[in-house]
Order: structure tokens, then sequence, then C-alpha cells
């Protein structure tokens, strides 16, 4: 694998392989010291152009343990506030050679552009509304540890899908995996045509009891440029998943930041049917499988150079 730029590149036994990569590291996270040798001597580059609490600590964590050298660019107090473009920050920032740059940018699409100006292998944690592929990969690798194979399970995802990268990324690798998805929210928070995906669409949490596993969305306020629903309280009232919607059998996911008392009622949160923790947890090794796959597999070895210019040689 060159690159991870979206999940819709991954095959099921990618992603598999992935996992199963990501389950032979935890190992590595219970030893006193916290340390493998498997990238000693790569630099990775994180390029964090949006706040990030999760991803971008287990990306930091991650590349560490697999003994890389990490340079941390967060995009304020950078250039980029004096106007430099994506373009030339990138080239600026090849100067360091990184061998992998791991990019959360608020464009769709800014993953795969830049893999065209570097030889580097990219990583994408976030690019806009479009995807964030290591958040579904950590999420099923979650899952795989809780119920074993996904194959058959239905998994809910409720609540902000038209904004939330995180849900086109879980569709794709949820269905991949074998499972059942149904999008559940407010028709003002469903993009029209998503069924194409090949998930149900709900507009009401009537038939979530029917659900094995139930992943609810952060109301993503800061993507929203107008009044999507009609109030919070009112949202919460119809979609909040709380102590009376989810049934006792139900695995209860998110990807932080949890709104708590908005999609999540308190209680739910830190009941033991959460794996949100866990869903953390598992974001650092799953990204040193990334990591790993993308820096010591086939092709890392034999990457284009590229011009000063950004072409290829
Ligand atoms: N942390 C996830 C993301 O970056 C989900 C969220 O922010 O709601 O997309």
């Amino acid at each position: 694998m060159d690159h991870l730029l979206s999940i819709e590149d991954l095959d099921r036994a990618a992603i598999e392989r992935i996992c199963d990569r990501a389950a032979s590291f935890s190992e590595v996270a219970d030893r006193e010291i916290k340390k493998v040798p498997a990238l000693r001597g790569r630099t990775v580059l994180n390029l964090f152009y949006e706040s990030s609490t999760r991803t971008r600590s287990s990306f930091e964590l991650a590349a560490k343990r697999l003994s890389a050298d990490v340079v941390n660019f967060a995009a304020s107090g950078s250039s980029v506030e004096k106007g430099e473009s994506l373009k030339d920050t990138i080239l600026t920032l090849g100067a360091h050679k990184p061998d992998a740059i791991v990019i959360r940018t608020p464009w769709a699409g800014s993953a795969e552009l830049v893999s065209r100006w570097t030889p580097a292998a990219i990583v994408n944690a976030g690019d806009g509304k479009h995807e964030h592929p290591t958040q579904a990969l950590l999420d099923v690798h979650t899952l795989r540890s809780r119920l074993g194979a996904l194959d058959g399970k239905r998994i809910w995802i409720v609540g902000d899908v038209l904004h939330s990268r995180v849900a086109r990324s879980n569709i794709l690798a949820f269905q991949k995996m074998g499972a059942h998805v149904t999008v559940a929210g407010p028709p003002t928070l469903i993009p029209r045509g998503i069924e194409a995906l090949g998930c149900d669409v709900r507009f009401d949490l009537r038939d979530l009891p029917e659900a094995d596993v139930v992943y609810a969305l952060r109301m993503q306020h800061e993507r929203m440029d107008q009044a999507w629903v009609p109030s919070l309280r009112e949202y919460a009232a119809v979609y909040q998943v709380n102590g009376k919607r989810l049934q006792p059998h139900q695995v209860l996911m998110h990807p932080g930041p949890v709104n708590r008392g908005v999609e999540l009622s308190g209680e739910v949160v830190d009941s033991p049917q959460a794996v949100i923790t866990a869903q953390v947890e598992a974001g650092v090794v799953v990204r040193m499988a990334v990591l790993y796959e993308v820096l010591a597999g086939n092709r890392a070895k034999d990457r284009t150079p590229i011009t000063a210019a950004g072409a290829p040689a």
C-alpha cells in the first residue's frame, strides 16, 4: 500500500491485514518500554490544518512507538497564517525529507492532491467532509475485538451524517466487513442519495432496538453555516441516544469529541456498553499498523523522486 487516502481503496483483505497487525502491536503497549525499532530512521510529518485531540496524539504516539522521528506541524502559528498555500507548504516541508505525511485539512480531496506533490506516503487523517479512513479502521478493530466477525451485524450510524467524514468512511468499512449499515437522523442531516453507498436510511429511531451496534455522531457545529435543526434541545428529544433508547445488548460507539447531553446522554457515555475509550486505545495500534503498512510495505523503498517543482522526475 503506497498511501492511505480513502477506505474506498481498501478491500476486505487489506482491512483485515491492518487490523491483524494492529492486534499484534497491542502487545507493545503493555511492555514497560513501549517501543519497537520497525521504523527507525524514518521521518513522519504530522500536518494538521484542523484541530484534533485523539487523531493527532495517537499518530504521534504510533510513530514514536515504531521508533520513527516525528515532526509535528500545526497550521496555526505557521506561515500558513501568512498566506502560504498548501502546495508551497508541502514543497517547503519536503526539504525535511519526510517518509510519510499524516495530513488533516478542512478540504475534501486534499490528501489525494498532496500525494501528487511529494514522494512521501500520505495518510489521510481527515479531509473535510470526505473521509477519515483511520477512524473507520480503528472502529472495525474495536468491534472485531468486542464482537468477533462483523458479518451480518446490524450497525446503526445516528446523527449528523451530512457533515461527517467518519460516517462515510465507516459506512464503507463496515459494509466491506460484511455488516449491514443503517443511517438515521433528521432529513436535513442525511445526505440525499446516500442509499447509493448500500446503506438503509431512517428518519426516526423507532427500530433502533434491532441494532447490534449504535454508532452516534457528533453534531458538527463548525461545518454548519445555517440552522440544520430547530434547536439542539429538539434534536436531542428525538435523536439523542440515551438510557431509554439504548438496549442492554447494544455496543455504543462515538468517534469523539462527544457533546454530552446532545447526541448522547451522560449516563450512556459512562455506561459499560460504551467502548469510546477502547476506540481511542485502538487508535494508537491501528495507526501503528497503517504507518508500518505504508512505510515498511512493498513499494515504500522505490518511491519516485520529485523535482523542486513537485512533478515526478
Ligand atoms: N474526530 C472526528 C473527526 O475528526 C469526529 C468529530 O470531530 O466529530 O472527524
